[in-house]
């Protein structure tokens, strides 16, 4: 565990119609009501954010979209910006999931022009790196990682990226019931800070939060969140349930 407060966020992807949402949101406050030192956010669906939001109210709970578009209005047809996501009560927004590169075409300049229109807004971005096993496999992990942060904060300084909150997530590990081991977790969490040390210098690197994601569950969070460079979890099918999530966020009990 580390001087940065730790983050646990929730990403519910596409699941919960606004009233489920509303009704989870709720549960989930009461749930967390009175944590402290941990810093947690969830990320409904765009139809829910609203009413999420003022849900949420009042609470320490902060609110997140899964995704933007980087321009500010026009004909975008399904897009979504950034002042329409602030409007809407949220103070992050998720960029590059793995499941946008896999299946909505996010490279990592697309990501790059994202994360620029969230700071624009002043939302912090959960900006979500990660390899595939096949990387994995070769050997490539550390290059792959490489590149997506080189690429992916490309033309940035360190003022313009206070906030941001990276999220290191093996594609493998998603959704699979397959976590990383926690030492696989720290030696990618490391490699990720000492290239931003590179990049933008150590006092931004000893202050950016990096989330581990891929199956964090009750029964492992304690484990990763030990390692000293972990400095939260993002996460998906165990953020769907409010008693679950709340597990997560009590990890240190
Ligand atoms: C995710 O989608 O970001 C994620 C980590 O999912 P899961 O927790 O279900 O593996």
């Amino acid at each position: 565990m580390t001087s940065r407060t730790p983050l646990i966020a929730g990403n519910w992807k596409m699941n919960k119609t606004g009233t489920q949402a509303v009704e989870a949101a709720s549960r989930l406050k009461s749930l967390v009501n009175g944590v402290r030192g941990v810093q947690i956010m969830i990320a409904p669906t765009y139809t829910a954010l609203s009413q999420v939001a003022q849900v949420l109210k009042g609470s320490a709970i902060a609110l997140g979209a899964q995704d933007l578009f980087w321009e500010k209005q026009g004909a975008f047809t399904g897009k979504i910006s950034s002042e329409m996501l602030v409007d809407a009560g949220c103070s992050h927004v998720i960029i590059g999931h793995s499941e946008r590169r896999q299946f909505f075409g996010e490279t990592d300049q697309t990501v790059n022009r994202k994360i620029r229109a969230a700071i624009s807004e002043k939302l912090i971005p959960v900006f979500c790196i990660g390899e595939s096993e096949a990387e994995r496999d070769a050997g490539d992990t550390f290059s792959v990682l490489d590149k997506q942060v080189r690429v992916g904060l490309k033309d940035f300084v360190s003022d313009d990226l206070s906030g941001i909150v990276v999220a290191y997530e093996p594609i493998w590990a998603i959704g699979t019931g397959k976590t990383a081991t926690r030492e696989q977790a720290q030696e990618a969490h490391q490699f990720i800070r000492s290239l931003l040390d590179t990049l933008f210098g150590k006092p931004f690197a000893n202050t950016v939060r990096v989330l581990y994601g891929g199956s964090v569950k009750p029964d492992n969070v304690r484990a990763l969140m030990e390692m000293p460079d972990v400095d939260g979890a993002l996460v998906g099918g165990a953020s769907l349930d409010p008693e679950t999530f709340s597990k997560l966020v009590f990890f240190n009990d």
